[in-house]
């Protein structure tokens, strides 16, 4: 690639808000063949809202929420701004919790004082923290699940007692995103931390099939899921946000970060889209494809 085609074209890509921070990824986007998508932040708008308070016999909706709000006040994960929210509209004071701490992939965990002053455990999560509390699987009344939608359980000495439901909504722009990338002969995936339900939901709305849908993968293991599609072939471009994802962005041959990301997003990733804009990945891919076809 000649200096002066890779000018042009960093130069056309930062006209449109596509920052490309080097050459190099400028000529490796064109040859790409496969790009994972981050759920949360990434193809979704990130911040959830809650939908749905389903609560045990013998518990109120507002003592569940004070409970799950007070563990989720030390957590900076977008799913606690939604409980955080819910509470108070509810006017729900959260409740006070000792001992915080966050689990990745999992939730938040602490204690409360009982009944005698002694110390309850409690914990408020996914399925894989209420196995972990309560040595079990997720109670049948709270079961179920609606596409798209994050189910998370409130936990307390030992007994799930609430089922917190909150959804996300896809970026207005992110299935047009998907389809430009499709239609540039590309295969579109999804990785997320959320549970299967949750995933699927996401990515039928902005049409990714299951069958490329990798879900309920922990924060530390997304950079090994893009490492073995690397291994089997695939030249792989990663778009995230950063919220956990940054491994996945550096191990990535291109890594895409999100213009509203944490900053460690924007340090690590190649390329930035300043404008939050799903379908800028596939613009990024096509500048890439006419400069290079410039330099031959
Ligand atoms: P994502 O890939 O969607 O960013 P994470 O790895 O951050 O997912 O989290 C995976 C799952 O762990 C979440 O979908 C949620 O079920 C659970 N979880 C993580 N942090 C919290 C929290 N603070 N409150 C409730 N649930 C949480
Ligand atoms: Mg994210």
């Amino acid at each position: 690639a000649t200096p002066t085609a890779i000018m042009v074209g960093t130069g056309r890509g930062a006209e449109e808000g596509i920052l490309i921070k080097d050459g190099q990824a400028l000529e490796g986007a064109g040859s790409l063949t496969c790009v994972v998508f981050d759920k949360t932040g990434t193809l979704t708008e990130g911040s959830p809202q809650v939908t749905e308070v389903l609560c045990a016999d013998g518990t109120g909706r507002g003592d569940a929420l004070a409970l799950a709000a007070g563990l989720e006040r030390g957590s900076e994960h977008p799913l606690a701004r939604a409980v955080l929210a819910a509470a108070e509209e509810e006017g729900a004071a959260p409740v006070a919790v000792d001992g915080f701490e966050a689990v990745p992939g999992h939730g938040v965990v602490g204690a409360v004082a009982g009944p005698d002053g002694s110390p309850v455990e409690v914990g408020f999560g996914n399925g894989r923290l209420v196995a972990r509390l309560t040595g079990s699987g997720v109670p049948a009344w709270a079961e179920g699940s609606a596409p798209g939608a994050t189910d998370m359980y409130l936990v307390r000495g030992g007994t799930v007692v609430a089922r917190v439901r909150a959804a996300d909504e896809p970026k207005p722009t992110a299935a047009e995103g998907v389809a430009a990338l499709e239609a540039l002969g590309l295969r579109v995936m999804l990785l997320s931390g959320d549970g299967r339900a949750a995933a699927e939901g996401v990515a039928s709305l902005v049409g990714i099939g299951p069958d490329n849908v990798v879900a309920e993968v922990l924060p530390g293991d997304k950079a090994e899921v893009v490492e073995g599609l690397r291994a089997s072939g695939e030249k792989v471009c990663m778009v995230g946000d950063g919220i956990n994802d940054t491994p996945a962005l550096a191990t990535a041959d291109i890594g895409i970060a999100m213009g509203a990301g944490s900053d460690a997003a924007l340090e690590v990733g190649q390329v930035v889209l300043m404008h939050d804009d799903v379908r800028d990945v596939a613009r990024a891919v096509s500048l890439s494809r006419a400069t290079m076809r410039k330099i031959r």
